[in-house]
């Protein structure tokens, strides 16, 4: 088994909305904001191989939202999923499988993309199977109005229709296991509604993709919470389970959202579980 960092491309987010009730001066000291507040956030998924398979964690924004929506979100550097893929020697339709944490547009908007003539949408993945699950599914299909911008029916509606759409079952806690991979997955309901995070078992370290759980090394404290989160209260003890696995475990922290930090790892400390050690991908895993 091997697994390759996909750099979906990067943008940014009111820095204000990504730390919730935490002040900016607070913030700004490990996620400095530019002129309009906006701080640095990274798409950085997921690529693993794993004999015949290739699974993609995630898929960023995609590209099909019109100039005015992308003006919002400041893109930024020149990352795509296919330059990431060709990197590695891939192809999109080499794709097996597409897992999405969740259905948020920053997270699986690369999963559907225009048709040839921009009559419609087509998935962007055509031989793989896209998979979520049914609570969330429905969750984001009938979206409440706070969280009704973050699932834009173009980006989700499109695997259903392809027939390509999988459920995973919570309570199938090992999504999948071969001889080589070892691929657990932790579910939490804070930020949204049955959000999914994969733990891997990966040269002989345990790798989570934080997902939103986790967006940047700053949000480490317990109280810094996104002000997305649906339902903070309930972000603050999830977190602080999976951080102190982390931290007593020794668990390589793979940060999606984090512009300027790939992995980390964490440690108890008299305050709470703080940042140990910073590394990038090739550091830890490299060849
Ligand atoms: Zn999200």
């Amino acid at each position: 088994m091997k697994i390759y960092p996909i750099e979906a491309g990067n943008f940014k987010l009111d820095g204000g909305a990504m730390f919730g009730v935490v002040p900016k001066t607070i913030w700004n000291k490990t996620n400095p904001a530019d002129e309009n507040n906006l701080i640095d956030i990274a798409t950085r998924c997921m690529l693993i191989e794993d004999g015949k398979r290739l699974i993609l964690i995630d898929n960023g924004m995609g590209n099909k939202q019109s100039g005015k929506f992308f003006g919002y979100y400041s893109l930024w550097g020149t990352h795509s999923v296919d330059a990431s893929l060709a990197k590695y020697g891939f192809h999109r339709d080499d794709i097996t499988d597409v897992f999405m944490t969740h259905l948020h547009f920053d997270h699986c908007g690369g999963s559907v993309i225009w048709n040839k003539d921009k009559t419609g949408y087509e998935v962007a993945f055509k031989n793989a199977k896209f998979w979520s699950n049914k609570d969330h599914w429905n969750w984001a299909t009938n979206p409440n109005p706070r969280e009704k911008a973050s699932f834009l029916k173009e980006n989700i509606l499109p695997m259903q229709e392809s027939g390509q759409l999988n459920f995973i079952e919570k309570g199938t806690e090992a999504w999948s296991k071969s001889e080589d991979m070892n691929f657990d997955i932790f579910f939490a309901d804070g930020h949204t509604d049955k959000m999914m995070i994969p733990k891997i078992l990966y040269q002989e370290k345990t790798l989570c993709f934080m997902a939103d759980l986790l967006p940047t090394a700053g949000h480490l404290p317990l109280p810094y919470v996104m002000g997305y989160d649906t339902r903070p209260l309930l972000t603050l003890p999830e977190k602080e389970k999976f951080l102190r696995e982390a931290a007593q475990n020794n668990y390589y922290l793979w940060l999606e959202h984090d512009a300027h930090n790939e992995i980390i790892t964490v440690e108890e400390t008299e305050k709470g579980v703080r940042l140990k050690e910073i590394f990038t991908y090739n550091q830890v895993f490299g060849a």
